[in-house]
Parts: C-alpha cells; structure tokens; sequence
C-alpha cells in the first residue's frame, strides 16, 4: 500500500514548530587487530553510539545556479521543471504524456515505512522530511555561449517538438550569463561556442561570478542558492605543490592569475567565499586539495564529481552482485612473461604464469553524439572520464579476499567514440566477463540506448535538493557539547555521482544499493527512525 505522508510517534523524536529533533542509537561496529593469548587477532567489538539530530523545517525558496546553463542537461532540466510547474502534456506518436519527475529518487522513489495488517506500507521518498518542491526553484546561471534556453532545448534535440513548443514562452526571456572560459581546459572543438564570456585576470573572473550570485538572490528574491557545474568536462589541472595544496597557496595563486586554475575550479572558489554549496557533476578535478580547504575551513558544502547516470549506474549495480554472489568479475590478465606457444607450450617453467592467466574483463563503449560527446573526443578531456568511471568497481573488489588478491585490480576498459547521429541518445555497450564455479566462464552483455540528458536532468534535481537538505541538519554524538552540520565534503550524495567525493581518510562507497541505504538511512534517523535493515522478523 502506498501513503502519501506519515508522522513518526516516539519518544525519540520531537516536531517543533522550527525543527525535528531525533535521538538516534547507532549500532556499529569497531574492529580492532589485538593481542589476545599471545598472538595478534582480529576482535570485532560492536557499540551504540547516541546521536542526536536536528532538522530546520523551514523550506526555503531556493534558486539553483547552472554553469554550463545553455547545454543539453541545463536545458532540459530548465524545462522539465517549468513542465511540471505548468502541468504541461503533450502529443507523442503513442500517447498524450504528461510531465513527471522519473528518474528522481526524491521525486519519484519510495521507501519502506513498515506494515500494516500484513501488508507493506511504503511512502514518497520526499516524505521524510520537508525539501524543496522542485516546482518552486527559481534557475539561474551561466555559459560561455549566449543562446537563450528556448533554443537551447532545441538545439539539444532532447525534448519533443510539441512540448518545445509549449515551453518557448517560457524560456526565450532566459539568457545565460557570461561565463569563465578557458580554451587550455575544454576540447578546442568548443571555441566557437565561446561567444559569451567575462573577460579580464582569474582574480577578476571570480569576483563577477560572486556578484552574479548576490544580483541572482536579491533579483529572484530567493533565500538560498546552490550552484552546480553542467559545463563541458574539462581536462585535468595539474595539482601543483605551492599552487594548488592548500587553501592559502590556492588563494594566493588567484592573485597571481596563475594558468593551472581551472575555470571550474575558479567558479567554486567564488561560491564558497559566497557561502554558496557547490556541486561538480563533471569528472575533472575542480576539488583540488586547497579548493577542499576552503570548503572546510570556511564550512560551505561542496559535492560530486560526475553525474551517475547510466552505464557507471548500471556498473555499481552489476558487480557488487556479481561480487557479492561469490562471482569473480573483470580481472587483469598476468601475462607479461608468458613466452611458448599451444603447440610447444613451456608449462615447466612458466607454469604459474600460464595458471595466473585470468580472462575475465568489465569493458564499457559509449557512443555519444552530444556536444559533451564532442568534446570528449579531445584526448585530455576522455582521460578525465576515463578516470571517473574506472574506480567505480574498487570498493566492490577489495571487499571480497576470496575472490581478489590484495592489489589485483581490474581488467577495465573504457572507451568513447563520437557518433554525431546519434545526438543525446546515447549508446552504451558493456561486456562483463566473470569466472564462475570450477573454472567456468559467464559473459553478460548489455546494450543500452537512452537520452542522455533525461537520465542526468532529475539527477541534477536531486542532488541540489539533497544539497539544501543536508545544510539544514545539524547533529551531535553523546560526547559533543555542540551541534554542528554534516562534514563539507558532501559524501551523502554519493548515490547520485560516479566518484563520489569524500572527506579526505574516508572509504569511498561506490555500489549503488549501500549508497541509497546510506542516504536513505540518514534521513530516517532524522526522524527517529531505525535504518531499514530488511530483516522483517515480524513474520519469521
Ligand atoms: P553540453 O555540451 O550540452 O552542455 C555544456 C554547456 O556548458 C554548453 O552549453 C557550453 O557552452 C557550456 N560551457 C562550457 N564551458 C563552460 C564554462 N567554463 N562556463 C560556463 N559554461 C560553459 O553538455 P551536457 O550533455 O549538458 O553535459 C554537461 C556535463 O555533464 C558534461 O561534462 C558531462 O560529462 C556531464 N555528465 C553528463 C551526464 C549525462 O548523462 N548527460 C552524465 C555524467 C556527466
């Protein structure tokens, strides 16, 4: 059965007028390696941690700033919202559509609040607590190119016409604002897009991004902004001791309009000195360490990198159950020394290395014919993505020593092409081989054709809804004299990116279901809640 909201009734937790306040016991473990009859074991000590949680009930009303606002994902985001605000449907070859949220895990996903007579009762996910209605966001932002976003949606080819038609009243008032652009950073494919940018020193560029934020907030009248980065992917910067390591060497690198600082990084440098939260959905790393500085010196929260939308969602889903079934998926081959042939092979002497042979692989290709599919086909710009959805199996791989060796790591290829006929529907075409039981070999192949913007644009929602939610929870453990909020760097939307930025010494959680058990759980503490442990031992 489905409810559409819920109150929680226990002692736990308090509705204030203000504020939820939850008292919340944290089951956990600590592992530790002791000596224990003379020899080193491992002892695993569980323990309840008592937390206490509190949740600004106040919504406020919330403006969202794009950079990178005239492209595929900014557009269509831009009209999915105003479809929704207006209730628009249109005409398709199959149906009349209406417009919806899907894809959404705040608007459209649901969580287990418990049974009733029998039967489970589940609720919006957005019932938890009060967020922003993604109808009343105010949008905002800029780009390096001047189109309008009435004709942005049309040259990204995403939306249908009917509906295009419709929004254009909406979206032709809608100007980007100039943007900070740097040809060392994108692919030079994207030169003539450059039409509207803020000239003058990196220190100068700054300071008109953190004046475009305080115009935005007083013209919009909104209480709060979070800015996003949609822009091209951009290459790496050199992390540069003495430039970029720390927050005084970053700041100081501004004044001296040093080149290594990327645009993406110069636009999250203004909002956390606007006390601004900052969201990187693209893989470069505009989180360099003096940039994660300033983020957590100055408290503003930062989050990213890379939108998980398709192939790298798929990915964390695949191999932590292919792992997790006991199944040994994407291993490098150990090959090297190998010498000999089938005819004469030369088992005496490269025995172990012939037996170390395993043929299992994750190998992902991507054709992609949109803009961003353009200017990856730069090889500085692919190797940023290339990154970015490599790591994505670690944590699943090094969780199970009985598959792994310490250190093996995965035979795992990626490769882009550019396709320009396929426009925003993009492909992806994976091939997973495993090992299976005695030696056997399971190969899973997969094909996916799908928009690429309307698999990023609710992403984007949620993660500038989470963003704000997360800044109005504050907590504090037993042995804390004072509340304080979630750490900076934002790891509670790992769910939503392909390499979740964490706070530095902290695991990087990459499989998809440990991570929306982890947001979901979160917000369940908020309001007195037991995680959902799926133990259901009403009925055994
Ligand atoms: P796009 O090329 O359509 O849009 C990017 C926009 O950014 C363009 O309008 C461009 O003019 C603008 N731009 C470039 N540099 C800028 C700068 N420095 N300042 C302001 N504007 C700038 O690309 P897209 O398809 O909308 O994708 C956007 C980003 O999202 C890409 O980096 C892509 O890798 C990332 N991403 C997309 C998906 C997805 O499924 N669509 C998934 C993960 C990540």
């Amino acid at each position: 059965m489905f409810i559409e909201k819920f109150r929680v009734e226990s002692p736990n937790v308090k509705y204030g007028e203000h504020q939820i306040e939850s008292v919340y016991s944290y089951e956990t473990t600590e592992v530790v390696h002791e000596i224990r009859d003379g020899t080193y074991q491992w002892v695993v000590k569980p323990k309840s941690v008592r937390y206490q949680f509190k949740t600004d009930t106040h919504v406020p009303k919330l403006g969202v700033m794009l950079v990178g606002w005239g492209g595929n994902n900014g557009s269509t985001l831009t009209a999915g919202v105003i479809a929704n605000r207006e209730g628009i449907s249109w005409v398709t070859k199959e149906k009349i559509q209406r417009a919806n949220y899907y894809g959404s895990l705040t608007q459209a996903s649901a969580i287990r609040v418990g049974s009733f007579n029998g039967e489970e009762i589940y609720a919006p996910f957005k019932s938890l607590l009060p967020m922003v209605n993604p109808d009343d966001i105010i949008f905002g932002g800029w780009d390096i190119n001047s189109m309008n976003l009435a004709d942005s949606m049309a040259r990204a080819r995403v939306l249908d016409i009917d509906l295009q038609k419709q929004l254009r009243p909406y979206m032709e008032s809608m100007v980007p604002l100039p943007g900070i652009y740097n040809p060392d950073f994108i692919a030079a494919n994207q030169g003539s897009r450059a039409n509207n940018i803020i000239g003058g020193s990196k220190k100068h560029q700054v300071e008109q991004i953190m004046k475009d934020i305080r115009e935005f907030k007083e013209r919009e009248k909104v209480d709060k902004v979070v800015v996003l980065w949609t822009a091209n992917t951009e290459r790496y910067s050199n992390v540069v001791v003495g430039l970029s390591d720390t927050m005084e060497n970053l700041l100081a690198a501004l004044e001296r309009d040093e080149a290594e600082i990327s645009p993406s990084t110069l636009y999250a440098i203004a909002c956390i000195l606007e006390n601004v939260p900052f969201i990187n959905g693209s893989p470069q790393n505009t989180f360099v360490p003096g940039l994660i500085d300033l983020a957590i010196r100055r408290n503003i929260l930062i989050g990213g990198d890379d939108f998980k939308s398709g192939q790298t969602k798929m990915k964390s889903v695949l191999v932590d159950f292919l792992v997790g079934a006991g199944i040994k998926v994407g291993i490098t081959s150990i090959f090297s020394s190998m010498v000999g042939t089938w005819d004469h092979p030369s088992f005496g002497i490269f025995e172990s290395d012939l037996f170390n042979l395993q043929p299992t692989s994750i190998v992902s290709y991507n054709h992609l014919g949109n803009n961003d599919g353009m200017n990856l086909s730069a090889p500085q710009t692919f190797r940023s993505k290339e990154i970015s959805k490599s790591n994505v199996v670690d944590d699943m791989v090094s969780s199970n020593g009985i598959l792994y060796e310490p250190g093996e790591h995965p035979d795992h290829v990626i490769v882009i092409k550019y396709v320009p006929y396929v426009g925003d529907g993009k492909r992806a075409m994976d091939e997973y081989t495993s090992e299976i039981f005695m030696g056997g070999r399971n190969t899973i192949v997969l094909h996916n054709t799908c928009e690429d913007s309307l698999l990023a644009a609710p992403i984007i929602l949620d993660l500038v809804l989470l963003a704000e939610l997360s800044t109005r929870i504050q907590l504090k453990t037993e042995g804390e004299s004072k509340f304080h909020s979630f750490h900076p760097v934002a790891s509670i939307l790992s769910y939503l990116t392909k390499a979740p930025l964490v706070p530095p010494g902290t695991p990087v959680v990459n499989a998809l279901s440990k991570q929306r058990a982890m947001l979901e759980n979160i917000l369940r503490a908020c309001i007195g809640l037991a995680p959902e442990n799926n133990m259901i031992l009403e009925y055994k």
